[in-house]
């Protein structure tokens, strides 16, 4: 899959790897945003103070610098190879702003959804700054875990209702990396830089891999090519409830968007 060219924000421009069409395939994950460009033009209105309720952000940078603030009175700057995990709960008013000027800005943000019992929790966020990120090392391959298990390291990040396994992987030429993963689970693998065989199946750069959910099916497998790879392997517990979105609302019931568009408009979401 090749991901579709759009804009949010003040005018930043993305690749929506994950679209609303697979929500259901790729339940309990909402949406993956790729953003990557050295034009200033691109990036630089950011995005300013906006709204979400009822799922989960988590956004990993790969190169330069992006400030956030949000309503709960958290700030933090995401810098290369930091991640930050912010559930909106009930609601969180953010605004997520480059703090540069030139140079490159790239990394993804990844929408997880919450269970419906979860949807109108408190907000929580949380900064995760490179240095702290658990990791796994293997044989030409290491792997930041920043959600769920890998090989015996514990990620970050854990979640009981949705389960979410989130690597972000460095291969050395030719290496492999094998990871068991729930036959229940969605998973796919999003090639960010050199190409991978996952499975089968030779994904270059910028593409993503959807894996199958045979009863028999027992996990990923990936392999870099020649000039070694950077790869995100993304899986969880899909929740099997009703979706619905309006735009940064993502709730179960048409009603329940209703409503998150009332407390907003009356300034009570956050
Ligand atoms: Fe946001």
């Amino acid at each position: 899959m090749t991901g579709q060219a759009t804009q949010d924000g003040a005018g930043v421009r993305l690749t929506r790897l994950l679209t609303p069409d697979l929500q259901r395939r790729l339940d309990p994950f909402l949406m993956l945003d790729a953003f990557g460009s050295d034009r200033p033009g691109d990036y630089i209105g950011g995005f300013p103070d906006h709204p979400h309720r009822g799922f989960e952000t988590v956004t990993l940078m790969m190169e330069g610098r992006m400030r956030h603030r949000d309503s709960a009175g958290n700030e933090g700057l995401l810098v290369p190879g930091s991640v930050q995990w912010m559930t909106a709960g009930r609601g969180v008013i953010h605004s997520e702003m480059p703090e540069q000027e030139d140079g490159r800005m790239e990394g993804f943000q990844l929408w997880l959804n919450l269970p419906a019992r979860d949807k109108m929790r408190d907000p929580w966020y949380r900064d995760i700054a490179a240095p702290e990120m658990p990791v796994w090392q293997g044989e030409g391959v290491r792997a930041r875990v920043i959600a769920g298990q890998c090989h015996g390291v514990d990620g970050a990040v854990q979640r009981e209702g949705t389960q979410p396994t989130y690597l972000d992987l460095q291969f050395d030429a030719g290496a492999r990396f094998e990871l068991p993963l729930p036959p229940s689970h969605n998973a796919f693998v999003v090639v960010h830089r050199g190409t991978a065989t996952v499975g089968e199946t030779s994904v270059p750069a910028g593409r993503m891999a959807i894996l199958g959910t045979r009863p028999e099916a027992d996990g990923v497998a990936v392999q870099a090519g020649a000039n070694g790879a950077r790869v995100l392997v993304i899986a969880g517990q899909p929740l099997r409830e009703p979706i619905a979105q309006y735009g940064p609302f993502v709730m179960n019931t048409r009603d329940e968007l209703i409503q998150a568009v009332e407390d907003f408009q009356a300034g009570r979401l956050a």
